[in-house]
């Protein structure tokens, strides 16, 4: 959550998690901007960072080692973390478009989206070889390929075209790991032969000789033939065809060639170099467009060209974060000159490498070690966060505002609680106009109308199922939090065997000037009006206030068949239980307010809590539930206990069947349980072994309240199996089965844990 309480008046938003601007969510974390709404928007929740990708390669670090979780980083900084990815960009009307949710305004943008191999400009590249980057996507291929490698009964042909630093270092360190994964195989006789392939008379240009001779050497030594001169014209499936006349058949292509921009630049009328990349002044401005910055791969800096390298990116971080800052109080943005000379530390491969600075060139063991020092550092940076306590945030800073911004906020004392705190109906009319909500013959009077209330008709024969739900923002995402609270709402529904009909949603949106109150109540209701309309709901109506923190809920109503109603009570003995999504949303939602959840985890738990349980309900009733409830804040023992006493049976609820989200497991070990737990523990009255079950490590998680959590039903158990099959391949992959339900006389209404 941003803890930022001044009221918003500007909107940065940072596109890209590259080396810069993980620099500059640090800086702003550590000096937050009151007033500065700061986003990031980013493809990757892991931020890979470029000098330790070919030890991870050549299996010297794991994943978590050579990456940045940017889901803590953004926490730390106030910032909205948006996992997505920008594929457009209007500078007109100063917004981002992109692949998965409704435009993203910004008054200040910096982009640092990095470079990618450019596959483009030689036919046949794009479908038969694999370029280095996105890394990510590289690591995926990269498995893929050495498992190809290790089945070849014949041995494995091997090419990486491009000899500049990432082709050399990547090629040394593929060498070196495929040599050992077919040592473990036993495959030691199987023969592997490797090229470098490059358009340039000479391997690592813009190196010095002496780092050149030495990496000329080593490849010689180490078996690599390397092909200089030779410019690649067209790639077929397993061979390279050079303009000289070379035809090199390959098993496996790697493109590590000169990197290219984002194509959808080209769309935006920013100023842009010959190749496709920003062009900015020594500020890291844009040249056309001053509301823009941009760094690292991504930017072409006019006045001072330098290579492509990451070393380049994580230096303009700081001074990219200064001037975005400058920028934002209304300051004149500072010049900076990156250096000339640089230090390069290139590895070969096995736990050595080779330094280069200037015209001296340094090998072996010590300068590995030197490098590691480096990037291990490098990382710890951005992973070992300071504890930071909440900003005093209450005035702006000078130049932070322009003078009808000041006087808006002039209006903020002033302004009353009541229906004074509603949002004006300007805002709302434009935010909520730009929706189109499902329509529904049953809706009479619904958001359209002018009328005071919404009239909805209740088919002859149905029964109308009401409920409400509303909680605080858990994510400083307000398109993802409305999906997930109207996804939650309509899990009550669902659990009743109900068919959502209509709904009315409540708002609380923080303080802001109009502009931004109305950007934040369109994202909220965009996402929350896609899950209403995915279900054939309505939203007929609401009301929205202004408060301290960002809030969402929703009165629902659905229609049900009297005989299909589906309630609590009704488990009966011989029954299995079904519980359709993985537990653990309320511990790991703790774990990241408290920075210490890894970006994958909150991924995970969000995937599920957007899961729709309405085909999982279906489904539940076409195998004979018997009884049936949503998992929420009580926990899966809250709402169990809420099922047993009406139903008046006991249940065996086995332990190490329970589906748990990735993460839930290490943030219980770790003590971090959600502000209900202690709430919720109080139902442990109802076990009937506590002192054999308390020892599990599961044990925790039966009390943690879950968000949008599955349906937990009671199906007969002759019925179960099928059951569990036809969720899973409705898409509940970590649906289970998770107890058994009898009569027990000696314990009634109980729950025995099994181990
Ligand atoms: C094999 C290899 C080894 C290398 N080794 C080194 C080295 O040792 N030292 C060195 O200095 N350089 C090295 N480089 C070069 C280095 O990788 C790049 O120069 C560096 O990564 C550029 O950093 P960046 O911050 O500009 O972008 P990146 O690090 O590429 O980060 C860009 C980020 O933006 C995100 N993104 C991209 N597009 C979008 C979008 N449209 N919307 C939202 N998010 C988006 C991506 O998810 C990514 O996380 C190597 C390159 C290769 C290929």
């Amino acid at each position: 959550m941003n803890d930022n309480q001044a009221p918003i008046v500007k909107d940065l938003v940072l596109v890209g998690g590259g080396h810069s601007h993980v620099a500059v969510l640090k800086r702003f974390g550590m000096k937050k901007l009151p007033g500065v709404r700061l986003t990031v928007i980013a493809r990757d929740l892991d931020a890979a960072y470029s000098g330790m990708l070919p030890g991870l390669i050549a299996g010297h670090y794991g994943f978590d080692q050579t990456h940045i979780d940017l889901g803590p980083l953004a926490r730390f900084a106030g910032a909205r973390l948006y996992h997505d990815e920008v594929v457009g960009l209007d500078l007109a009307g100063k917004r981002l478009l992109c692949a998965n949710r409704p435009p993203v305004r910004y008054e200040l943008l910096s982009l640092n989206i990095g470079s990618a191999p450019n596959t483009a400009d030689v036919p046949g590249a794009a479908e038969h070889a694999i370029p280095v980057k996105p890394i990510d996507r590289f690591v995926t291929h990269w498995e893929a390929l050495a498992r190809r490698v290790l089945a070849r009964p014949d041995g494995s042909r091997i090419g990486v075209v491009g000899a500049g630093a990432g082709g050399v270092e990547l090629l040394l360190a593929v060498r070196h790991r495929l040599a050992a994964l077919l040592t473990e195989a036993g495959r030691t006789a199987a023969r592997v032969d490797y090229h470098l392939v490059t358009e340039t008379p000479a391997i690592l240009p813009g190196f010095n000789a002496r780092a050149r001779a030495k990496f000329t050497r080593l490849l010689a030594a180490r078996g690599v033939t390397v092909h200089l001169s030779e410019r690649v014209t067209r790639v077929v499936a397993g061979a390279l065809q050079c303009a000289g006349g070379l035809v090199l058949p390959l098993d496996e292509i790697l493109w590590v060639t000169m990197a290219g921009a984002a194509p959808f630049l080209r769309e935006t009328g920013l100023a842009l170099d010959a190749h496709g990349f920003v062009l900015v002044d020594d500020t890291l401005q844009s040249v056309s467009h001053p509301d823009v910055f941009a760094a690292g791969d991504i930017a072409a800096v006019g006045a001072h060209p330098r290579p492509k390298s990451g070393v380049f990116a994580v230096r303009q971080g700081r001074p990219l974060a200064a001037n975005l800052r400058r920028r934002l109080l209304g300051k004149p943005a500072r010049r900076f000159r990156p250096q000339r000379k640089f230090l390069s530390l290139i590895s070969t491969g096995d736990k050595s490498a080779i330094a280069a600075r200037g015209d001296w060139a340094l090998e072996g063991a010590l300068v590995w070690r030197w490098k590691d020092w480096i990037d291990r550092r490098f990382i710890r940076k951005y992973t070992d966060l300071p504890a930071m306590t909440a900003d005093d945030a209450a005035r702006l800073p000078a130049g932070l505002a322009d003078r009808q911004q000041r006087q808006e906020l002039a209006a903020f004392a002033m302004r009353c609680g009541g229906c004074g705190a509603k949002v004006g109906s300007d805002v709302l009319s434009r935010a909520l106009g730009a929706l189109a909500p499902v329509v529904r013959d049953d809706v009479l009077i619904g958001l359209g109308a002018l009328d005071d209330a919404a009239a909805v008709v209740v088919p002859p024969g149905k029964l109308m199922v009401h409920s409400v739900d509303y909680f605080r923002a858990f994510i400083d995402d307000p398109y993802i939090f409305g999906q997930i609270a109207a996804n939650h709402s309509l899990g009550d529904l669902f659990a009743m065997g109900a068919e959502p009909q209509s709904a009315l949603a409540i708002a609380t949106l923080p303080y802001a000037i109009e502009d931004k109150l109305e950007d934040q109540l369109f994202q909220l209701m965009a996402g929350a009006s896609a899950v209403l309309s995915a279900a054939g709901c309505a939203l007929v109506g609401g009301h929205t206030g202004e408060g301290a923190e960002l809030a969402l809920g929703f009165a629902v109503n659905g229609l049900v068949d009297r005989d299909r109603l589906l309630r609590k009570a009704g488990m009966q003995p011989g029954d299995r239980l079904i519980l359709t999504k993985p537990l653990g949303t309320g511990t790991l939602l703790a774990a990241d307010m408290r920075h210490q959840a890894k970006g994958r985890w909150i991924d995970g738990a969000l995937a599920a809590m957007l899961q729709s349980s309405g085909p999982a309900a279906d489904c539940l009733i076409r195998h004979g539930a018997h009884a049936c409830t949503d998992v929420t804040g009580f926990g899966l023992l809250g709402h169990l206990v809420e099922m047993i006493k009406p139903s008046g049976v006991a249940v065996e609820l086995a332990l190490g069947t329970l589906p748990l989200l990735d993460g839930a497991l290490d943030c219980v070990a770790r003590g971090i349980v959600s502000s209900l737990q202690p709430a919720n523990l109080r139902l442990r009255r109802a076990i009937a072994n506590l002192d054999v079950a308390a020892a599990s490590p599961v044990y925790p998680l039966i009390f943690d309240p879950q968000t949008a959590g599955g349906l937990l039903a009671s199906i007969p158990g002759e019925r179960a199996d099928a059951c569990l099959a036809a969720l899973r391949a409705l898409g509940y992959q970590r649906a289970a089965l998770i107890g058994t339900v009898s009569s027990q006389p000696d314990r009634p209404e109980s729950v025995t844990l099994v181990l």
